[in-house]
């Protein structure tokens, strides 16, 4: 099969597992070129693995520490004539490369949520791990069927209370124009905070320690996003931004179920806006993404996930001393995007953009490559024109 990419509005429907596997490869040489991060996890389970944040937590670990990883995501196979989901060629490209390397490598393609997908990560995890230095939760999810009422909760992007009006960009067609988000009623708020908020996490945790399967000093992490006042109606103060609340409940108190494992901790990782598959999802973020990427390549203080996550482990959770918090006891790796330096100059571009000015004023063909790159195209070296295999069985 020949495969090019199909973009239908933010995502695109075709992966090439060729290009994926070279993405993935890319990040495993970043992560080597960094030199190993002492005192790193051995054991790690990353909720969210196969895509964004969780692909590079679980490259970082593997690759800078030598752990051994069980994976978990919700990923689509191949059909007959349709390529997989990049997150399937992503975890068989990682899984090789790691196996390769001599590390323990376990993959469970199921919901997160669900009981079933619990059982048998512990199954995994009693048989082959022992027991876990790390669990990374990086789940992105639009819904989520709650394990013990069944009912199917469905996540949103929107603002609480008004409507809200800003610019946003088409980011395939790059057209500028404004949108409009009706407020979230109250059931939408209490379903974006069951899906994306900490409920999940502490039911992982949870299990994790009734089985006794919690290495003394443990960590966790679970990630989230603050921004600048301009993207925060739709962000920070609206239905995601409550979910991010909650998570930072849930990370206090399976904080404190850590702490009775020996010094263990949970906390939560802001990170960086980036071009992934959740975040283009989102409205307006996209153009402010456009915008941070040209003046963050300009400073020389651009990041991928990659970088993002080699940085939090090397420099803040396996440097030998204590955790930098913000206020709020958050660590943030935001902090490059967040300098002043940067955010002075965005609301006066942000202003001007128009389509006619939009090349000009942002990142936006930067964007659009990475966007690309997340479903392995754009990627030198590879042969787009070439037929090839879309069939891989999970490894
Ligand atoms: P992503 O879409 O790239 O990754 C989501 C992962 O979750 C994938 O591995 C997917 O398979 C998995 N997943 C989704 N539903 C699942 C389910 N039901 N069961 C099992 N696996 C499931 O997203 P991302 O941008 O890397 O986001 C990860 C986290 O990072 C989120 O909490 C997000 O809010 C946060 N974050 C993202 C950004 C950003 O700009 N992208 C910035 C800061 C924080």
């Amino acid at each position: 099969m020949v495969i090019k990419p199909r973009i239908r509005g933010f995502v695109c429907i075709t992966a090439h597992p060729a290009g994926c596997a070279a993405h993935v490869q890319e990040q495993i040489d970043l992560v080597k070129s960094r030199g190993p991060i002492k005192n790193g996890p051995k054991n790690v389970l990353v909720i969210g693995s196969s895509t964004g944040f969780g692909l590079s937590s679980r490259i970082t670990a593997a690759f800078g520490s030598g752990a051994n990883t069980l994976g978990i995501f919700f990923e689509r196979p191949s059909e007959e004539d349709r390529p997989a989901t990049a997150g399937w060629y992503n975890t068989n490209a990682f899984t090789a490369a790691a196996r390769k390397a001599g590390l323990f490598a376990a993959n469970i393609n199921g919901d997160a949520f669900s009981d079933e997908v619990k059982r048998q990560a512990i199954e995994v995890i009693k048989r082959d791990m022992g027991q876990v230095d790390l669990v990374v939760y990086s789940l992105a999810s639009p819904r989520r069927t709650h394990p013990r009422t069944g009912t199917v909760h469905k996540s949103c992007l929107k603002p609480i209370g008004t409507t809200y009006t800003n610019k946003t960009v088409d980011t395939d067609t790059g057209r500028v124009s404004d949108i409009t988000i009706e407020g979230a009623s109250e059931t939408e708020v209490a379903d974006t905070i069951a899906v994306m908020g900490g409920e999940d996490w502490e039911m992982w945790m949870q299990l994790l320690e009734e089985n006794n399967l919690i290495a003394p000093g443990a960590s966790s992490v679970a990630y989230s996003y603050i921004g600048p006042e301009l993207t925060w109606p739709v962000y920070k103060n609206g239905t995601i931004g409550m979910a991010k609340i909650d998570l930072e409940r849930a990370a206090k108190r399976i904080d404190a179920m850590l702490k009775t494992h020996g010094y263990g901790r949970a906390f939560i990782s802001v990170n960086k806006a980036l071009v992934t598959q959740a975040s283009s999802a989102i409205p307006v973020v996209p153009l402010y993404i456009s915008i941070i990427y040209k003046l963050m390549k300009a400073k020389g203080t651009h990041e991928g996930c990659i970088e993002q996550i080699q940085r939090l482990f090397a420099t803040q959770m396996y440097n030998g001393s204590a955790l930098d918090f913000d206020d709020q006891g958050r660590v943030r790796i935001d902090d490059w995007e967040m300098r002043e330096e940067i955010q002075s100059q965005v609301a006066p571009i942000w202003s001007q953009i128009t389509t006619e000015n939009l090349a000009e004023l942002t990142d936006i063909a930067g964007y659009q490559k990475e966007f690309l790159k997340l479903f392995g195209f754009g990627i030198a070296g590879i042969d787009y024109d070439a037929d090839i295999d879309p069939h891989q069985e999970l490894l």
